[in-house]
């Protein structure tokens, strides 16, 4: 081993040597790889493939930006000055709800970094390496250097390599050169200096490949790669702001401009009708103090972090927070069929070849079934059927997938299309290895969306085939448009060559499309036995028609019931498929996926000749869009997103990521996807499911319904209190409630009694309206009366009730504290009207389906509140801190039967703004 290569992974300049240098530097044979030993030996020295980034902030810090906002400067100035008239007590009380109110943040805070960063680290990437001679997909953190690793188009690059194979390989490089281009790579060797952004050669980690294949040896892991380099450099962060908390920011500080100005005003007129100035600082600061909503943050936050723990486990990772909100204002799913909507278990049941039409016995992969022809099982071990064994060969020969029984059951390794291919070669009887033993392949042209065809070149075999002298054939398979636009002939069923008959073969794809199976065309060429590679010129023309398969995808079942929530919910469903029109259109029509009554289905050929009106039209209209391109799927989005839509789309392919990006939800698929998708992706599905994109949407609307909840709970409290203190100050009485009782109120109050509305349970109507309007602003015109309304009543409250005790019983200490408890317990009833626990409660007592874990959090937030408030008043120390008065039985239900007009008041405004 050379000691300078693994030495701690010092040298860089592998660009600079040729790639066997490179491979034997790190002692790895390119053909077969790494021994499995060697591996572990390798895992132990270097250790994981991961890019330890710089840690964050330290604990100590964050917890001092708690204290990094406007209000809080108030309080902490207010505290000083309260300390410099040396009411030590009143300032020791508002420093301390200061110091409560930022650890309450920061641990808030804390949990929701946690979860998110954790999201992000459950997606990992996978590599396809060589060891032991053997191809497998490994988690990329498992590579060591000196691996073998093959890169296809779509993946990211799993860490640096020297390359030493390039079939058209193509990479983008711009996570670390910042050129958005993709490179093309070659393998020769270049100058030392060359610099990093020019050495064709290598491929680095954190990369992507956008085009062809290509293979190299890991030359360096982890925090040596180059993106290591870079990321050291870096902070690891997690970012929990999105539009909505962007917004409320705007909305705090005008917030606190209006209060400062309010403030100051009121301690300019107090003063000018000759109040004393302690009284009037006494009250702008109490004014400050209650018109801002301390609790809201704190409630945006937790509301958004459960939102995407709820979302994590209906099978939906969040990868960017903003998407949380999107999501439940999203007017149009566009989803891909096969996987998604299918359950992609392709069966092959109708062969067409040679002019004859056979059925297929038997489903999943296991191979239990027959041919038959005429109801009669066909012996492929005869001379018959030639025709049939060329396409069927065809299916099993040129394929980048196979077959493995794990715990009794047969499932697909790589492509299910495939699978279904090598599964009805199995049951004619043919064995995957043994014929790639026998026809041995020589070269290929993977399947890609774009070109919708795959082909293979392998050595012919004499009895099969007859090449002549010993020719070499390709075999292709792929759509039926891409396959026989390239064929001049046909075999019939003596395997000869005859013209092509196109539209008898065009018919037996109706015939099979009509009933949702997915058709694929087969042809031959046979080339000179000098050629040893196969390109996309080779099998422009001059193809030889072999036959037709057709494969079954089932609909899932619970796309169903997910698409028919969609359209009570308002959000049209559309399919975006590269697969044919009229086995789309029989898929979308079992799923239910029509509109007014129709399934109106566009080709992808249509759309591109379309001008934007056309295609604006079509878009809204149609529900399939077939043999779709992805630049067409862009265009799709941008032409839904004109009309105002909020659109969601999912994409699995390197060429959608620009429609992802471009989408209000960029959804890519976490187990069928490439990289590529994912990495531009907003949220990634652990399923591939559609109904997980419903279950997203449902949590997504009630992430919205709770912060809409938590605003219309705060916001009239910091109304009230603000009204009863202007009033008061402006007429020169005493204050109803100090400013250190707003605080009670605001911080300790407003925080036990709105994080339970977080965690609030989804409404049963959540996806029985239509969807948002996303332009209308969180603070809508109705729930702005709700407000105001629930405010005056506060007002009245607190006013009353406090102006009513003073007059009776001349102690105004009791008068505020008899004021606090009737707000509080009005506040009660106000939250009850709000919140689903009644609605659980009630449900449970009739006897009917309720979780009550749904209730949970609430009612544990309302006894934590009732204890509070029960110290509150009570306590003696309570009574010296905060200034209150104990209360006896009498006076507390003075407290409680005010509050009861809150009841028909709740009511009222529910009707207004309906609360779900
Ligand atoms: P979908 O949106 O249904 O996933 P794809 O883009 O994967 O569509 O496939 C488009 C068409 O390409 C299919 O209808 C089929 O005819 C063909 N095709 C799909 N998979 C393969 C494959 N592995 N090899 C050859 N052709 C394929
Ligand atoms: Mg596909």
């Amino acid at each position: 081993m050379s000691a300078t290569a693994m030495g701690g992974q010092q040298l860089h300049e592998y660009h600079a040597i040729a790639a066997q240098e490179a491979a034997q530097a790190f002692n790895c044979n390119p053909e077969t790889g790494l021994t499995l030993g060697e591996v572990n030996k390798r895992q132990e020295k270097f250790g994981k493939n991961e890019l330890k980034g710089k840690p964050g902030k330290p604990a100590w810090l964050r917890f001092l930006l708690q204290f990094n906002q406007a209000l809080l400067y108030i309080l902490l100035v207010a505290g000083l000055i309260k300390a410099l008239l040396s009411q030590w007590t009143n300032a020791g009380v508002i420093w301390g709800v200061t110091v409560i109110n930022a650890i309450i943040g920061f641990v808030q805070e804390s949990k929701a970094e946690g979860a998110i960063a954790a999201l992000a680290e459950a997606v990992t990437t996978e590599a396809t390496v060589i060891r032991d001679g053997q191809k497998s997909r490994i988690p990329s953190q498992e590579l060591v250097p000196g691996d073998i690793v093959l890169l296809t188009s779509g993946d990211k690059v799993p860490a640096d390599l020297r390359l030493f194979n390039s079939r058209n390989l193509q990479v983008d490089e711009s996570a670390l050169t910042g050129e958005s281009v993709p490179v093309e790579k070659y393998t020769t060797t270049l100058s030392s200096d060359t610099p990093l952004a020019e050495r064709v050669n290598m491929a680095y980690a954190g990369s992507f490949v956008t085009f062809g294949q290509g293979s190299g040896v890991v030359v360096s892991t982890a925090n040596a790669t180059e993106m290591g380099r870079i990321s050291q450099s870096l902070e690891r962060q997690t970012n929990l702001s999105t539009p909505l908390t962007r917004k409320f920011d705007k909305f705090s500080h005008q917030l606190l401009y209006i209060i400062l100005g309010l403030a100051a005003m009121t301690f300019a007129l107090g003063l000018g009708q000759g109040q004393n100035w302690t009284a009037m600082f006494e009250a702008a600061v109490a004014l400050a103090v209650s018109a801002i909503p301390e609790g809201l943050p704190a409630v945006v936050t937790v509301t958004m972090a459960i939102g995407v723990d709820r979302m994590a486990r209906r099978h939906a990772i969040i990868r960017k927070l903003p998407a949380v909100e999107t999501l439940g204002g999203a007017t149009v799913i566009c989803s891909d069929k096969t996987g998604t909507l299918t359950e992609n278990q392709m069966t092959v049941q109708g062969i067409f070849a040679g002019g004859q039409n056979f059925s297929v016995s038997g489903t999943g992969y296991n191979p239990d079934g027959e041919i038959l022809f005429n109801q009669e099982s066909v012996d492929l071990a005869s001379d018959n059927f030639p025709t049939l064994k060329a396409c069927l060969m065809a299916g099993l020969l040129c394929t980048d997938s196979y077959l493995e029984q794990r715990n009794g059951n047969w499932i697909v390794v790589g492509d299910p299309t495939e699978g279904a291919l090598i599964t009805v070669a199995n049951k004619a009887g043919w064995n995957q290895s043994e014929m790639a033993k026998l026809i041995p392949r020589i070269d290929g042209i993977p399947f890609e969306s774009q070109f919708q065809y795959m082909a293979t070149l392998h050595d012919s075999h004499e009895s099969l085939e007859q090449t002549g002298n010993g020719g070499k054939i390709i075999y292709v398979k792929g759509s039926v448009e891409s396959i026989l636009s390239r064929c001049q002939q046909m075999l019939n069923a003596n395997a000869e060559p005859e013209p092509i008959n196109r539209e008898l073969i065009e018919q037996e794809v109706e015939a099979l499309a009509t009933q949702g199976m997915r058709v694929l065309a087969f042809a031959k060429k046979v080339v000179p036995d000098n050629q040893n590679s196969v390109d996309h010129e080779d099998i422009a023309t001059g193809l030889i028609f072999l036959g037709l398969q057709g494969m079954i995808d089932p609909p899932r079942p619970e796309v169903i019931a997910a698409v028919r929530a969609c359209k009570t919910a308002g959000i049209q469903v559309k399919m975006i498929t590269g697969d044919h029109v009229t086995t789309a259109k029989a898929i979308a029509q079992r799923i239910g996926l029509e509109k007014d009554g129709k399934v109106r289905a566009f080709e992808g050929k249509q759309l591109s000749e379309m001008d934007d009106n056309e295609l604006t039209l079509a878009a809204e209209h149609g529900v399939v869009f077939a043999r779709v391109a992805p630049d067409q799927k862009f265009r799709l989005v941008e032409s839904l997103q004109s009309q105002g839509e909020i659109v969601a789309m999912t994409g699995d392919g390197v060429n959608d990521a620009p429609a992802l990006k471009q989408a209000d939800i960029g959804i890519a698929m976490g187990g069928a996807g490439t990289d590529v998708a994912r990495e531009a992706s907003d949220m990634l599905l652990t399923d591939d499911n559609f109904a997980s994109i419903e279950a997203a949407v449902e949590e997504g609307r009630t992430v919205y319904q709770n912060l809409r909840k938590a605003i219309a709970f705060i916001l009239p409290v910091n109304g009230g209190e603000s009204m009863t203190i202007l009033i008061s100050a402006l007429l020169a009485r005493d204050l109803p409630i100090l400013s250190l009782q707003v605080l009670w109120l605001n911080m300790v109050n407003s925080v036990t009694m709105t994080v339970p509305l977080a965690f609030e349970p989804k409404s049963d109507r959540v996806m029985k309206r239509k969807p948002r309007n996303p332009r209308e602003p969180l603070l809508s015109g109705t729930l702005f009366q709700r407000i105001a309304a629930v405010s005056i009543f506060n007002w009245i409250l607190i006013f009353g009730m406090f102006e009513w005790v003073r007059q009776d019983t001349g102690n105004i200490d009791l008068a505020r504290t008899m004021a606090i408890q009737a707000l509080v317990a009005g506040r009660v009833v106000y939250l009850l009207s709000i919140s689903q626990l009644a609605n659980v409660v009630f449900r449970k007592l009739r006897g009917q389906a309720a979780r009550i874990n749904d209730g949970k959090a609430m009612a544990l937030g309302l006894l934590c509140t009732v204890f509070l408030q029960i110290i509150f008043s009570q306590w003696g120390v309570m009574n010296t801190l905060f200034r209150t008065a104990p209360l006896n039985l009498q006076q507390w239900l003075i407290c409680l039967l005010l509050a009861l007009p809150m009841i028909p008041l709740a009511l009222f405004v529910s009707r207004i703004d309906p609360a779900e």
